[in-house]
This record gives structure tokens, sequence and C-alpha cells, in this order.
């Protein structure tokens, strides 16, 4: 009997695996599996900086977008 192969896209970087080929899965490798940790990590801590700078950069996008309706 020859068993299904199930194939998946790695998250961290695409590559396609076989899923439960290795201890990681569905991650290729022990670096994606971390690399993925990190950027959801990463992803927390920009969104919180994001809102304290975001005051500017918001009232700067506003008005930009004014000017290109007047033009
Ligand atoms: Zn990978």
């Amino acid at each position: 009997m020859k068993a299904n192969k199930i194939l998946v896209n790695c998250p961290g970087c695409g590559k396609k695996i076989e899923y439960g080929a290795t201890e990681f899965s569905p991650f290729c490798s022990r670096s994606c599996k971390m690399k993925d940790l990190v950027s959801w990590a990463n992803e927390d801590y920009v969104i919180v900086s994001d809102q304290m700078n975001d005051d500017d950069e918001t009232i700067k996008n506003d008005e930009d977008g004014d000017k290109l309706k007047y033009n």
C-alpha cells in the first residue's frame, strides 16, 4: 500500500514539503518555524509603535488627499 503524501507550502518560505515529514511540520525547518513566531511578535510590536506615530501621518495623508481632489 502506498501512503498518500500530503504536500503543503511551508508558511515560512513557501517551499513545498510533505506534511508531517519533519517535527517542524507544516514548516520545512526549525528556522522557518522560528521566523514565523518572530514575525508574529514583530507584527504586534509594529502595531503598537504605529499607533504612537499615527497622528501626524494621518493628518498629512488627509491633506494630500484633499489637494489631489482640488487639483
Ligand atoms: Zn520553509
